[in-house]
């Protein structure tokens, strides 16, 4: 592989190929591709045998011209700076292709938290919480989960918010389990937005989803609830992976029972029921109909995408391509439906949560998903318009497009401060 692309000059490029479809001056395009204040910090944290460890942790809030800042938060030892401002500016574009009222941020913590116990992750979320506590709230920056975060994280960032500003605020964060002010079906949204893209693309590209072949990397939360729904879309999920190793399987799997087995052994390899093991990169090569990247950012570059063989590309994760494999890809005809669109379930039912918990007021999960694939859909619409009525050259650039557009019209009408 080639070296590593640095996220956050990935972001700035694909910024400026819209640009050249978006009709604004260079100094206003300019606002776009950096973020407004990134926090550095530095967490010192006791550990359970009484000795100090230090944390390198970062929030970017890149822009808020649509509303308050809004992203989650990973724990993961690739973590830098550079990435979070990445992530941040790719939750602008999402939250503005979905059309729901929000800028970007995004946080993140240098750690593997698999070697931590609960206690220790514990002190180390709530010491974060309380850097973040002058910059969050609900009307100013509402963090979420991210890699390695969920729930658990999630309830200790509220507590840890509301207990020092002794109130009650539970839309200060989201992705909060159900007793702490969580949404029913946030856990499954980034996965259901995974799928309902991928139904969409087929939909539009004339080709059936029932019968297709499907290789999802990853198998995380996005992956593995992307997996299990295009599985009941009648698709044949032939190979899966996760950081062990990937495995296929001519005939496709029950994603549930592949999940059971990762619950109970750690990872997919070993799977009884798998034809034979590969490797990540091989999986991402296999000649499927569709591809779904569900890992980490940089997958596939601009090499390995000369040996991609999948016809369509539906992201799960944030940034899993690179700007060579785009132009790769276009150049042979692979449909790529990016990140800002198919996992943008995640952030849309946060922004469901938000409001139930302005309103205290709770919705069934029936009306979430509903609501979501209404969401989804329009913005799939809105998008391959955009594609044909601009003639950009991929459905990425497209997107930025009418994210730009979207953030820009906010912008304009608010002029600049001061
Ligand atoms: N971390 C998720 C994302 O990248 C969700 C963000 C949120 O819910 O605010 O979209």
């Amino acid at each position: 592989m080639s070296e590593q692309a640095n996220p956050f000059e990935s972001l700035q490029e694909q910024i400026d190929d819209a640009s050249a479809y978006v009709d604004a001056d260079a100094d206003v395009l300019a606002r776009l591709k950096h973020p407004e204040r990134v926090l550095e910090t530095n967490l010192s944290v006791e550990m359970d045998d009484g000795s100090v460890e230090v944390f390198e942790a970062y929030r970017s809030q890149f822009n808020g011209d649509r509303g308050p800042y809004k992203g989650g938060i990973r724990y993961h030892p690739g973590v830098t700076r550079d990435e979070v401002k990445a992530l941040s500016g790719w939750m602008v574009y999402k939250c503005a292709v979905v059309d729901i009222p929000y800028g970007g941020g995004k946080g993140g913590i240098v750690v593997d938290p698999d070697d931590y116990s609960e206690s220790e992750l514990e002190r180390l979320t709530r010491s974060f919480a309380e850097e973040l506590r002058p910059l969050i709230g609900e009307d100013r920056d509402i963090p979420a989960p991210d890699v390695n975060t969920g729930q658990r994280e999630m309830n200790w960032i509220k507590d840890t918010y509301e207990t020092l500003e002794n109130t009650t605020e539970p839309g200060v964060i989201t992705g909060k389990s159900p007793d702490s002010g969580g949404s029913a079906g946030r856990v499954a949204a980034t996965g259901r937005s995974t799928m309902l893209t991928a139904r969409e693309a087929f939909d539009y590209l004339d080709r059936d989803i029932a019968g297709a072949d499907v290789a999802v990397q990853g198998y995380g939360n996005a992956g593995w609830i992307a997996a299990k729904l295009i599985h009941e879309l009648d698709a044949n999920v032939v190979a899966v992976s996760d950081s062990s190793g990937a495995i296929y399987r001519e005939d496709g799997f029950n994603p549930v029972d592949v999940k059971h087995h990762k619950n109970e052994t750690g990872s997919v390899t070993g799977y009884h029921n798998a034809d034979q093991e590969l490797s990540n990169e091989d999986l991402l090569t296999l000649d499927v109909d569709l591809l779904v990247p569900a890992a980490l950012e940089n997958a596939i570059d601009g090499d390995l995408a000369e040996e991609v063989s999948a016809d369509v590309v539906v992201e799960a994760a944030n940034g899993p391509l690179t700007p060579d494999a785009d132009d790769v890809l276009a150049e042979s005809d692979v449909y790529v439906f990016p990140d800002i669109l198919a996992n943008a379930g995640g952030v849309t039912v946060s922004y469901f949560e938000w409001v139930q918990n302005r309103q205290r007021f709770y919705w069934t999960e029936d009306r979430v998903n509903e609501e979501l694939e209404r969401v989804i859909t329009d913005a799939f619409d809105n998008l391959v318009d955009t594609y044909e009525s601009t003639g950009a050259p991929n459905m990425r650039t497209a997107a930025y497009v009418v994210a730009i557009q979207r953030v820009l019209e906010a912008y304009e009408e608010g002029g600049n401060w001061p």
